[in-house]
């Protein structure tokens, strides 16, 4: 059985990593064919009209893939599709339902035992196996092929989608300005926004790990030749970081200078220059030392570290193309281009003029990759994750759609169009939202709401100003410990919390206290917890580890001296001693400060509404917090017990469930009530539905990512806070989020702001 096991989970891995959906599906096939030893084993896949088409077999005739389609309910495949229940039939040709297709050959297999494969609640397919002998499947085989549906169940929807025969014949019956032989690949939505263009591929971004290894005699010449690269790339990072000074904030081209020093980090350099001089080639020794990065970096916990794993490979794969004297990409000079790649770096995106860059698309990377990153700054719309990219000829049209994280390639005319369409208004919206950035976000009925930016990132500060944020709600003080090597210190913090009070100096910043902990763990402190969102996270974290808490409040205190616009916040607070304990702190802060001859205003003091037992201790907070943010990202997976990074539960984290409206307007309300200001940092703030019943709620203070805020003053400047009012009440009155979101759809369609949904 165990053997069993460890063959199901090696098919889903491998599954996972086939070079494209047909492989996969072939993959998985011929995998349980031979596990279960049978004469067929065959996988049906739902195609977009609800029917069930044969997607890969091994045991019958090839050309019934893609060829073969029932209805649900037709044949017992379909028959498994409706009722979504295993079914194991000793004779199959005697069973009601039973469908013959002559071209199958499977009059030879009469014994069926068929599964649905399921993701996320939605059919997606079927998995049947057969045999010759006139018996029965036992149970274990029985529950072997569940099992095996169910993991197949574990992936992507997109992984299954492999093209039909059928869906063709029916593009061909189409009118001739419909047909398109294009595919639509989904994926990871990295950065908003519409962009369409020819494919620029870049080429061999991984070809460094493919490499065999090879020894040199000539130790010398290699480490010269190492070197000779190392300065190349680096004088790209110079020249790309020129090239992208102009359209972005010094903060952001500081990215490439954290590019140079990776190179020049003895650690790395040492490494490769130790392997060179054992004999091995300045390549493999490049390999070796990238891989064991890379691997180290894919081994930590946290997102956001793993993800610093592509930079290392991004590094390796220019040093090596310098090393091979591998052909540098050519612009098609004027057209809007994509580029295409397996991992995409800052200094392939320098490479070309952003008027030009219409869009990112890669077949590795995350949301939260440096490129993502940078591709936000430069408002270019990217999607990451796509599989099967890479496959695309050079020079394809392709639509890169940022918002729903999907791409389009050698897209149809009317599907062109439709985008075209699309890119359209979004210039134009673009353009219109620009002008409000000078105007106040104020309610037709008089209502004015501030809207305020989420940072944490350096990258984050100018496109905050740029949209017009009226000061920083939100400074995930965290993000700079994660990307350190250690705990910084109060010097290393003075200098970067500086930078972000100077960038806002004639507004407020609101400074949040290292939030270690649960799904943001520090790489050089692990904690090994059952449960981390319930365990040592926040301020949890910072009472226990006194010296690490007053060093940070120090150097939030020194670093506001002379720019007075500090404000300071508690996170994941759940009792009043917590509050207690940290103004005891700041103050002895504050004083040891003043004692120290630094002339220091008092920052206001607030704390984060992120745990449900907030709602109950505000009362006894009055006179002893300046304000209330509340964090309705932590806030609803407490409330509704999901976690936020699990996608298996993503479907059930709803911001407009009745529990999370109704917790966080008791929050507005019970703040409210002890006198204090209250705000919004979470994305709840940036959903425009959600944002209607904040509204309604009186909220006069929103935090969110700097793409979001014109938007948001869009809205605000359009819908009455009465009508917003009245909207919250029906919110309250239903029990079924998905139809406030339906009701709060139609409702900013009505006030013409339709485009707000998009994004
Ligand atoms: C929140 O929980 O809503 C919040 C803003 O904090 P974070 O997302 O950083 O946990
Ligand atoms: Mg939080």
């Amino acid at each position: 059985m165990r053997n069993i096991l460890q063959a199901l989970q090696r098919l889903v891995q491998e599954a996972a990593v086939a070079a494209n959906a047909e492989k996969r599906a072939l993959g998985i096939v011929s995998s349980i064919k031979r596990i279960m030893d049978v004469g067929v084993c065959s996988l049906y896949l739902v195609d977009d009209k609800g029917g069930l088409f044969m997607a890969a077999t091994e045991g019958l005739q090839l050309d019934c893939v893609g060829s073969i389609r029932l209805e649900l309910d037709e044949g017992l495949v379909g028959l498994i599709g409706r009722s979504q229940h295993p079914l194991n039939v000793q004779q199959a040709s005697k069973h009601p339902n039973y469908r013959y297709f002559p071209k199958s050959g499977e009059q030879h297999f009469d014994s069926f035992l068929g599964a649905p494969v399921v993701h996320e609640g939605k059919l997606v397919g079927v998995l049947v196996v057969e045999q010759i002998a006139d018996r029965k499947f036992s149970d274990d085989e029985e529950s072997f092929l569940i099992t095996a549906a169910a993991h197949l169940g574990s992936l992507r929807a997109s992984d299954f989608e492999v093209q039909t025969h059928a869906s063709d014949q029916e593009v061909d019956a189409l009118p001739s300005q419909e047909k398109g032989r294009g595919v639509s690949v989904k994926g990871i939505a990295a950065s908003a926004g519409i962009g369409i263009g020819k494919v620029v591929l870049l080429e061999g971004t991984k070809d460094l790990m493919l490499l065999k290894d090879s020894e040199t005699d000539d130790v010398e010449a290699e480490l010269a030749l190492f070197e000779n690269a190392l300065t190349r790339v680096e004088a790209d990072l110079t020249e790309g970081r020129e090239r992208l000074k102009e359209s972005l904030s010094e903060d952001v081209a500081e990215m490439f200078d954290i590019y140079a020093m990776m190179i020049r980090s003895a650690g790395f350099i040492g490494s490769i220059q130790k392997s060179i001089r054992e004999r091995m080639s300045a390549v493999s020794a490049l390999r070796k030392t990238v891989a064991q990065q890379v691997d180290k970096f894919q081994s930590m916990e946290d997102d956001y570290l793993r993800s610093r794993a592509e930079d290392v490979l991004n590094l390796g794969n220019k040093i090596y193309a310098h090393l091979s004297q591998k052909r540098q990409l050519d612009l098609p000079e004027g057209k809007p281009i994509v580029l295409v790649g397996s991992l995409i770096s800052i200094t392939d995106i320098a490479a070309y003029s952003s008027s030009s860059l219409a869009g990112i698309v890669s077949s590795d990377g995350s949301s939260l990759s440096h490129t993502a990153v940078l591709a936000k700054a430069l408002g270019v719309p990217a999607v990451v994750g796509v599989r099967d990219v890479l496959e695309l000829p050079e020079g394809e049209d392709i639509i890169v759609d940022g918002y729903q994280g999907e791409v389009h390639a050698n897209p149809s005319d009317i599907v062109r169009s439709g985008f075209e369409e699309l890119l359209h208004s979004e210039t134009s919206l673009k353009a219109e939202l620009a002008k409000l950035k000078e105007l106040p976000a104020v309610t037709p009925d008089g209502v004015r709401v501030k809207l305020y930016a989420n940072t944490g990132l350096m990258a984050d500060i100018s496109p905050g100003l740029a949209n017009g944020a009226e000061g920083v709600g939100l400074y995930r003080s965290e993000i700079p410990f994660i990307v350190s090597d250690s705990f910084p210190s109060e010097d290393e913090q003075i200098q970067t919390y500086r930078k972000v009070l100077s960038s806002y100096a004639s507004s407020s910043v609101c400074m949040r206290t290292l939030d270690a902990g649960g799904d943001k763990p520090l790489p050089y402190y692990e904690v090994s917890e059952e449960n981390p969102a319930l365990g040592w996270r926040g301020v949890r974290f910072t009472m226990d580890h006194t010296g690490i808490f007053m060093t940070q409040i120090r150097a939030m205190l020194r670093a506001s001296e002379g720019i007075d616009n500090l404000s300071i916040m508690l996170p994941m607070i759940s009792g009043v001693e917590e509050v207690e304990y940290c103004l005891r702190q700041i103050d002895d802060a504050i004083a040891q400060l003043k004692g120290e001859g630094f002339k220091l205003k008092r920052p206001l003091v607030g704390i984060m509404a992120e745990v449900p037992a907030v709602v109950a201790i505000l009362p006894y907070l009055k006179g002893k917090v300046d304000f209330v943010s509340i964090g309705s990202n932590d806030m609803t997976q407490y409330i509704l017990a999901v976690d936020r990074g699990n996608s298996h539960v993503t479907r059930l984290y709803d911001y407009l469930h009745p529990a999370v409206i109704d917790t966080v307007n008791e929050v507005v309300k019970r703040s409210q009530a002890i006198g204090v200001p209250v705000s919004v940092c979470g994305e709840m703030a940036a959903d425009p539905c959600a944002a209607v019943l904040l509204l309604g709620m009186g909220l006069e203070t929103l935090s969110m990512v700097a793409f979001s805020i014109p938007r948001m003053k869009w809205l605000i400047r359009t819908i009455p806070q009465q009508e917003a009012q009245k909207q919250l009440e029906l919110a309250r009155a239903s029990s079924r989020p998905a139809e406030t979101r339906a009701r709060l759809e139609v409702f900013l369609r009505e006030y013409e702001l339709g485009e707000l949904l998009r994004s």
